[in-house]
């Protein structure tokens, strides 16, 4: 049995938000491509996993019901722009969302049966912009928070860790469980003031979610060290003393340095670097049970080699990837990390045990 799970359908490619709009369908067209050409596949690391088709239940899971029905009735009448700003939909897209919802649910499902150890959802449209109500930065549907959900509510689960290590911060995913204990949010992003506006240090949750949601916003340009760096001092302590039953991981490939859109320095490496913490941590509290949901990403040349190198550690599949030489940080950007990284510390000391 291959350990990892791939779900992808070429339904995904059907969304369309136009010609030189960054989340193209190429994005996950690059990466199947490459993941063929490294025999993940062939080799019996990974299986293709198709999702099944989606229901209205799903996505009522998070979305109030008059905003799917406008999404879908948007949809209908041929698409636009369905935000203010950059969400834009086309006749297909909406079938396509609610897919990629499926495609989510349906790599939690396997890893919860048992059928597969990991799994990474391959969709489009992202989701972790979208509220409950609203659509925002490329996403319609919440992915990540309908698996979250699917799996308290449908697979008994109390406590589950979504960890958000897109470039830009979840701000819908961070919304939806902003009161609950059930969901420990954790985002790493960069400064999140020009966008999307929340992901700052004193987000913590409220009433009962009080200390359930983490974030750790960078300056722009950072590179791997500072960035594993909080995630030792700061994320694995936290994670092993909420001890999550599963591990969600909306999986943005935009922190790369050569990102179009996103502004941090992160390398091939640090994301191989960043995913063998995750299955460590995962193997050790939660029997490795470890779904990774696509968010953002979009540097059509390194995405396929990311996704790769990911996918190999949790598959176990020995690839061998070229090492980057990614542009240094400046010293003065090292410094504030350093500095929000013992902010971060102090506020989630009222919360968590951290040395
Ligand atoms: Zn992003």
């Amino acid at each position: 049995m291959a350990t990892t799970a791939i779900i992808y359908t070429e339904k995904y490619l059907a969304h369309n938000p136009g010609r030189d709009h960054p989340e193209s369908p190429q994005r996950l067209m690059v990466i199947m491509q490459e993941l063929k050409a490294n025999g993940f596949f062939e080799k019996g690391f990974c299986s293709l996993v198709k999702p099944e088709k989606g229901t209205i239940e799903d996505l009522k899971l998070v979305h109030e019901e008059d905003y799917i029905k406008l999404v879908e009735s948007y949809c209908r009448a041929g698409g636009g722009v369905l935000d203010l700003g950059d969400t834009v939909v086309s006749k297909e897209s909406f079938n396509v969302a609610q897919c990629a919802v499926a495609g989510s649910l349906k790599a939690v499902n396997l890893v919860s049966k048992g059928l597969f150890h990991n799994s990474f959802a391959l969709v489009r449209p992202p989701g972790h912009h979208a509220g409950a109500y609203y659509a925002r930065g490329f996403c319609i549907f919440n992915n990540i928070a309908i698996a979250a959900t699917h799996l308290l509510k449908r697979h008994g689960f109390k406590r589950v860790l979504i960890l958000d290590i897109d470039a830009h911060h979840g701000n819908g995913t961070q919304e939806l469980f902003y009161h609950s204990a059930n969901v420990l949010y954790v985002g790493l992003h960069q400064d999140p003031t020009g966008f999307p506006g929340t992901g700052f240090i004193d987000e913590v949750g409220e009433g009962e979610g009080v200390g359930y949601t983490v974030n750790i916003p960078f300056p722009f340009r950072i590179n791997n060290a500072i960035y594993l760096e909080a995630f030792d001092q700061i994320i694995l302590p936290i994670v092993e003393q909420y001890k999550p039953q599963f591990i969600l991981v909306s999986t943005g490939f935009d922190m790369h340095y050569t990102d179009p859109v996103a502004s941090l320095g992160l390398t091939i490496h640090g994301y191989a670097e960043i995913f063998e913490r995750i299955l460590n941590v995962a193997s050790k509290l939660c029997d490795g049970k470890v779904s990774a949901i696509l968010e953002g990403g979009y540097s059509l040349i390194v995405l396929g080699k990311i996704a790769s190198a990911v996918i190999a550690k949790m598959s176990q599949a020995p690839l061998i990837f070229e090492d980057e030489q990614a542009p240094k940080p400046p010293e003065q950007v090292a410094k504030r990390a350093e500095t929000i990284i013992q902010e971060v510390k102090r506020t989630q000391s009222r919360f968590w045990n951290l040395k």
